[in-house]
């Protein structure tokens, strides 16, 4: 058993540095840009409005469209009831868009506008909608907004005929337009007939057709979402950014859902697999087949790189989870697995899964920050960070090499576009982890040595 427990613990509670997390509204943001002819609508100031679509356009390199109700001194004080009802009229009338999904901001939610009673008194054009979900963002982080973005328009759209439409609904949960892509093929591949919600392949991704587009072809439609009330069931990918929309459409609709861990890595894909095979009655193709024997064969080839390497991996909760089933079934160590969203279900599958493999003593938080993760690898360095862009200053400092993977990704390009789910998202990750130590290794060896391998 390998005792990983570092020789000093810091607890810091009242304050976060460097938060591995942002606003609740990024989430709703990007959920609602998942929606085909949607326009997202943040309640509040503009500086909120620019922030998170700055951060989502850095992250995806595509404009992040979405309007604002503009607050200034007034709505703070008087509440901003009159600016969203001018803003709605204003974006009908201007961007045309099917349907505008308002999220709030800390400003609107301190006054305590009431969202919903404003919207139900609006003069909403036929054939339009407008929905809503609250994300304080003194709560959470964007997981709780992503999600509680998706609850607004199972909230406001999804309805039950009473006749099942023979679709199982998938949530992918807060991924890449490429991760929605592939989970795509995956039950395509499964001959699963499915709606995808939300889905961002087409908006985040979308190719360039040289005039802008505000509304690219992608995204899950209102007739899709109206639809998962007719679902036969839903397959949750990611219990910690899912839980929540699948018991509401259980709630509400009794469609049963079934929580799996995203599908990334070897385990998490079959079980992926499985579950479609289960629905779908199909066989595993021969192509999954391959690819999965291509990726053992790359794990035995690259095992003598990887085993027992140490591994510093943060971001968001199912994401990380993700990476640690992936980074044990590599032979690596997780030394510390840390997410800034404030969930304890983080802690306990984290912790379960490397029991499992046998790793003890590793610290694994919830609601945590980079500042603590830089203290734990000051006592204690690892081989290798893995996570987002804002790792780069403890790599820099302590000289550690970085695998970009998961978000936000501000400083690299291309990546949005392709996978970290399925065997295909393996084997780009232990392509990238094995190179990065083999450099890290070639770059610290002799010259004589390095003369030899070449
Ligand atoms: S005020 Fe709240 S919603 Fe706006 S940017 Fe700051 S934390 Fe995010």
């Amino acid at each position: 058993m390998l005792d990983l427990t570092p020789k000093t613990m810091t607890e810091r509670k009242a304050l976060r540095i460097n938060p591995c997390k942002t606003c609740q509204p990024v989430g709703a943001m990007y959920a609602a840009l998942g929606v085909h002819k949607c326009l997202p609508h943040s309640h509040g100031s503009q500086g909120c409005a620019s922030y998170h679509r700055t951060y989502l356009s850095r992250h995806f390199k595509e404009p992040a469209m979405a309007s604002t109700s503009s607050f200034t001194e007034g709505a703070s004080v008087f509440g901003g009831g009159g600016n969203l009802k001018t803003a709605v009229r204003n974006v009908f009338d201007i961007y045309n868009p099917d349907i505008i999904a308002v999220h709030t901001t800390c400003l609107s939610e301190t006054i305590g506008d009431d969202v919903g009673a404003c919207i139900a008194d609006m003069d909403i054009p036929e054939g339009k909608y407008v929905v809503h979900t609250n994300t304080p963002s003194y709560v959470g982080s964007h997981i709780n907004g992503f999600y509680n973005m998706m609850q607004g328009f199972i909230n406001y759209l999804t309805v039950s005929t009473g006749t099942p439409n023979g679709k199982t609904a998938i949530f992918p949960g807060f991924v890449n337009p490429g991760d929605m892509r592939e989970i795509k093929r995956l039950a395509g591949l499964m001959k699963v007939p499915f709606i995808l919600f939300p889905d961002t392949s087409g908006v985040m991704d979308a190719p360039m057709v040289g005039r802008f587009e505000m509304y690219p072809k992608g995204g899950t439609t209102i007739n899709e979402i109206r639809s998962l009330g007719d679902c036969t069931e839903v397959l949750a990918l990611g219990p910690m950014t899912n839980t929540e929309p699948a018991e509401l459409l259980k709630k509400k609709f009794k469609v049963p859902f079934t929580l799996l861990p995203l599908p990334i890595g070897i385990e998490a894909t079959d079980r992926f697999l499985m579950e479609l095979s289960r629905i779908s009655k199909a066989d595993v193709p021969y192509e999954l087949e391959e690819q999965r024997g291509q990726l053992v064969d790359i794990l035995l080839d690259s095992h003598q790189y990887t085993y027992q390497k140490t591994v510093a991996i943060y971001g968001d909760p199912d994401i990380v989870t993700g990476l640690t089933s992936l980074c044990l079934e590599m032979g690596m160590v997780p030394k510390y697995v840390i997410t800034g969203t404030p969930m304890e279900e983080f802690t306990k599958e984290v912790t379960a899964l490397l029991e499992r493999y046998g790793v003890t003593g590793a610290v694994v938080k919830a609601n945590s920050d980079l500042f603590e993760l830089h203290q734990l690898i000051k006592n204690e360095p690892v081989d290798l960070l893995l996570g987002g862009s804002y790792g780069k200053a403890i790599a820099k400092a302590e000289n550690i090499p970085l695998v970009r993977a998961g978000f936000p990704i501000l400083d690299r390009y291309v990546h949005s576009y392709l996978p970290l789910v399925g065997y295909t998202g393996m084997i780009r990750i232990v392509e990238r982890i094995t190179n990065t130590l083999m450099d890290r290794q070639d770059a610290t060896c002799a010259d004589e040595d390095l003369e030899t391998v070449m």
